[in-house]
């Protein structure tokens, strides 16, 4: 897989440990897994310009090696409805960052479609220091981090052991479609998670991935943030 090779070679030819989420996306596409359309804007103008074309509502986000967690330096603003919210949002960002993380080095900003809400679920993948590669699976939000309803396999895995992880988590049910949850297409996360486990298979120098969060719909999903952490 040559993309994919190619952007992790230079990732560590910079010395750099974790990928920029146009990176991680860009391998995510390789793999198969649906991301939401982006486009990397070097200034104000080119923002508008890949807005337009990608379409409202759009999501901004701040692209740095030196900035892993976006929003906690007010790097991402969502629900950008025409040019002028592209604009200002464009600005606020590259203020919040000059304010909050003045030393970052700014690569650009991401333009993408804002996926719209609906059940938000989890793919990972760890090193375990036994095993190796190993996937996680549970829903988004409280699910994993307060009641850590969540599920793990060795990897490889095969489609049945994929559609295991997602049946056996306690919340499976809300997946099913539950008063105001929709029905989720169980098809696309199990392809997720065969496709991810392809990814942690033939690159074993990545050490954490984290899809998260993943929108799933009646049909198709989609993955909002992605993180790949390199040993
Ligand atoms: P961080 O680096 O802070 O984790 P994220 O990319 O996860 O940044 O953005 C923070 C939150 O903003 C996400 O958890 C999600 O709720 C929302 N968000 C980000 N991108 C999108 C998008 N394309 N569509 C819908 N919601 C989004
Ligand atoms: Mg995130």
């Amino acid at each position: 897989m040559g993309v994919t090779t190619g952007i992790l070679d230079e990732v560590k030819r910079e010395g750099r440990n974790f990928l920029l989420e146009t990176e991680a996306k860009t391998i995510c596409m390789e793999y198969g897994i649906p991301v939401t359309e982006f486009k990397i804007a070097k200034n104000e103008e080119e923002a508008v310009v890949f807005a337009e074309k990608i379409g409202y509502p759009i999501v901004l986000k701040i692209v740095s090696p030196d900035i892993i967690h976006k929003s906690d330096f007010g790097g991402v603003l969502i629900n950008l409805e025409d040019s002028k919210d592209v604009r200002n949002a464009y600005k606020t960002i590259l203020k919040n960052i000059k304010t909050r993380k003045a030393d970052a080095k700014i690569v650009g900003v991401i333009v993408q479609k804002m996926a719209p809400s609906s059940t938000e679920v989890v793919v990972g993948a760890i090193k375990d220091p036994q095993f190796g590669p190993a996937l996680m699976f549970g829903l988004g939000g409280i699910f994993v981090e307060i009641l850590k309803d969540v599920t793990f396999r060795i990897a490889p895995i095969t489609e049945d052991e994929a559609r295991e992880m997602v049946t056996e988590i306690k919340a499976y049910p809300l997946l099913r479609g539950y008063r105001n949850m929709p029905r989720a297409d169980i098809d696309s996360i199990v392809n997720i998670l065969l496709n991810t486990s392809k990814l942690i298979m033939r690159h074993q120098e990545i050490k954490e991935l984290d899809l998260n969060p993943i929108m799933v719909y009646k049909k198709g999903a989609k993955v909002v943030d992605a993180r790949i952490i390199l040993k």
